[in-house]
C-alpha cells in the first residue's frame, strides 16, 4: 500500500485518489506471528484488472517478497497488495478473484476499505459497512487506528 501510494507514478495509468491511515491488527489466519499492518488505496486507473494485478505482484517482488520462500500460507510476509473491490465488478478467473474472496470478513481491510471509500459496495454481499457491523456483532474490531 505504502509502495503504491508513496510515489503516485509507482503505477502506470493509474492516480491515487485516496490513502486511508495505517491500522495495527492481531494476525489473521495464523496467529502466532506479528501484528499486521495494513492500509487501502482508493485509485483511479485505465488498467484492466488483470495488469493491474500484475504490477501490484511486480511491486511486492520489488519490496522483497518471494512467494516461494514463504513456508506457511498467511504468514508473516513483507508486503500484500490485494485488489479488494474494482469498481462494481465480479470476476472469477485463475489467480484473479473480485471482490477480493476474503474482504467480508476481514475487519483489517474492511475499515481501511471504508475511510478511503464509505459508500463502498461488495458485489454479491452488500454494503461494506454491514459486513463490517455483522463482524462487530460477531466479535470486538481489533483494528487500531495509527496515527
Ligand atoms: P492473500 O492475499 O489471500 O492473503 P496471497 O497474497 O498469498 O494471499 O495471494 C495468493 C494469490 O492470490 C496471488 O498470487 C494472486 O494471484 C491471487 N489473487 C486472486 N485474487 C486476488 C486479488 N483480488 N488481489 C490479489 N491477489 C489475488
Ligand atoms: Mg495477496
Amino acid at each position: 500500500m505504502l509502495a503504491v501510494s508513496s510515489k503516485n507514478d509507482a503505477l502506470p495509468h493509474t492516480r491515487v485518489r485516496r490513502t486511508s491511515r495505517l491500522y495495527r491488527s492481531p494476525a489473521w489466519g495464523v496467529a502466532d506471528q506479528p501484528d499486521f499492518l495494513n492500509a487501502a488505496v482508493l485509485l483511479e486507473t485505465a488498467l484492466p484488472p488483470r495488469e493491474l494485478l500484475d504490477e501490484l505482484l511486480a511491486i511486492e517482488r520489488e519490496a522483497g517478497r518471494d512467494r516461494s520462500a514463504e513456508a506457511v500460507r498467511w504468514g508473516p510476509r513483507v508486503l500484500d497488495l490485494d485488489i479488494l473491490l474494482y469498481g462494481d465488478r465480479r470476476i472469477d478467473e485463475p489467480g484473479l478473484r473480485v471482490p477480493h474472496p476474503h474482504l467480508h470478513e476481514r475487519a483489517f481491510a474492511l475499515v481501511p476499505l471504508l475511510e478511503v471509500w464509505p459508500e463502498a459496495t461488495i458485489p454479491g454481499r452488500g454494503r461494506a459497512r454491514e459486513a463490517l457491523d455483522a463482524l462487530g456483532a460477531m466479535a470486538p474490531i481489533e483494528v487500531e487506528a495509527l496515527g
